[in-house]
């Protein structure tokens, strides 16, 4: 048997969405899994929703995810010869017809489908035309769509995730493969693609399975087998209803901007629907295309927890030396007014990355040790509440304590050891006299050890920011 070779086929009238991306990611999963072809093919048909701006977009959210293409992008719009000379070999071969019904004897069809509540289905009357008749049509110029003939048998498939699907050809209509100006109808133009691109799998949202006993129709009709079938569910947010803005952010973009890891975001949307099998989460790429199977996708509808995500990406963030996390810290810091920059900023990343999720949290925390809260966030504010006077008269303890130490003495085990000492002196628990320089030091209630926080801020910058802190 020849290789597999599978396509993500985006229609370029809108940013990529998550579940387009995961669309593409499953496509070049299973072709890496299988020494396959993975095929990326623009689906431009629609002139008036499409741009270049969202083709540039897509193919940059696939590059930042590290979804790389063997062949194209091919533009679907580059084909419009063959997608019109197999809607005419279909005509010739009596598999399709010219429908000559003029715009208000269709709507006027529709308008009694309406009536009945049933969904609109051509009633095939130009199909029962005679040749003559079809021969004067043409010669008085009347314009035309040509319709597929739909055969009445079952067009019934072995879909990869959900078994068994079958369908009825009397159930469904003659639909327009062509329209009257030679463009194709999406169903027609996708046949027409994936057969001459030699397609051998179609994955994708279940939201085609009704595409697709249509396309089975043209495949049998243009005397070709039709591919194997894998209709992937719908992505899901936390409310059960399908993903959308309402849910927060559905573009890849919009991750990207939020300092999430292309690796991460990756490992997320693999594990959105498809599983390895076992409850392995944090996966690379090596051990995902290793254990990847169409089998191996679930036919429920995932759900998308952006919560989830995050944490994920905290586990890529932890395991990413500080030096790679270097430039982009910089570029956050250099976006809010902060010039510090290079190998100074190296302990202060590895003091806070194993506490941030994203690479903006991160910068953030940096910026917090350089320059100081800009306010205590609501724990703290609560914890301060709460100590009532003790929370200045600690700071006030612990800065006389380290006061007398000396620049060089300013490390982790010396802070320690006179915090320790002065709190016990005055028998207070360490953690009620640590608290508060937290609260000092950051404006919040969780960070690295406070002994360490004092050194990664400095001696001068932890002083005057306690003494300040124990003032208001
Ligand atoms: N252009 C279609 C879409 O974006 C492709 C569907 C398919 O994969 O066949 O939904």
């Amino acid at each position: 048997m020849s290789s597999p070779r599978v396509r993500f086929a985006p229609s370029p009238t809108g940013y990529l969405h998550v579940g387009g991306a995961r669309t593409a990611l499953f496509n070049w999963l299973y072709a890496k899994r299988t020494g396959g072809t993975f095929i990326l093919r623009v689906e431009d048909t629609d002139r008036e929703r499409s741009t270049d701006e969202h083709t540039r977009v897509i193919l940059e959210g696939l590059e930042w995810l590290g979804i790389g293409w063997d062949e194209g992008p091919y533009f679907q719009g580059a084909y419009g010869e063959r997608h019109r000379a197999d809607a005419e070999r279909l005509l010739a071969q009596g598999r399709a017809y010219r429908c000559f019904c003029t715009r208000e004897e269709l709507d006027a069809q529709r308008a009694v489908s309406e009536a009945r509540k049933e969904g609109f289905r051509y009633d095939g009357r130009c199909r029962r035309r005679t040749a003559a008749d079809v021969e004067a049509q043409i010669a008085a110029g009347v314009p035309s769509t040509i319709r597929l003939a739909m055969p009445d048998e079952e067009l019934a498939w072995d879909d990869a995730v959900h078994g068994r699907i079958s369908f009825q050809g009397r159930d469904l209509d003659d639909f327009v493969i062509l329209r009257s100006d030679g463009t194709p109808i999406y169903n027609h133009a996708v046949v027409s693609d994936d057969i001459a691109m030699e397609i051998t799998h179609v994955i994708r949202g279940d939201d085609h399975i009704s595409n697709t006993p249509k396309q089975i129709a043209l495949y049998r009709a243009l005397g070709r087998a039709e591919p194997v079938f894998a209709h992937v569910p719908m992505i899901l947010g936390g409310d059960g209803k399908k993903l959308s803005k309402r849910h927060g952010a559905t573009a890849v973009g919009d991750y990207q901007d939020q300092g999430i890891f292309p690796a991460a975001m990756r490992n997320f949307l693999a594990l959105l629907g498809w599983s390895p099998g076992d409850d392995r989460e944090i996966m690379p790429e090596a051990e995902m295309i290793a254990a990847f199977s169409l089998e191996g996708i679930q036919s429920k509808p995932a759900v998308f927890d952006a919560a989830k995500l995050e944490w994920m990406n905290g586990q890529y963030l932890s395991a990413t030396p500080a030096a790679d996390l270097l430039a982009p810290v910089e570029r956050q810091l250099e976006r809010a007014g902060i010039a510090v920059k290079g190998q100074q900023l190296l302990p202060l990343i590895d003091a806070v990355k194993a506490r941030s999720r994203t690479i903006l949290q991160l910068a953030e925390q940096v910026a917090v040790r350089l320059r100081g809260p800009a306010a205590l966030d609501a724990k703290a504010e609560a914890l301060k509440a709460k100590m009532g006077e003790s929370f200045a008269a600690n700071l006030r303890r612990a800065v006389a304590a380290l006061d007398p130490l000396p620049e060089a003495e300013w490390r982790p085990e010396p802070l320690l050891a006179s915090l320790k000492s002065a709190a016990e002196g005055a028998g207070v628990k360490l953690g009620d006299a640590m608290q508060p320089i937290r609260v000092a030091l950051t404006g919040s209630t969780v960070s690295e050890p406070v002994n360490e926080l004092l050194a990664i801020v400095g001696r001068s910058a932890s002083l005057d920011r306690m003494k300040a802190a124990a003032e208001r």
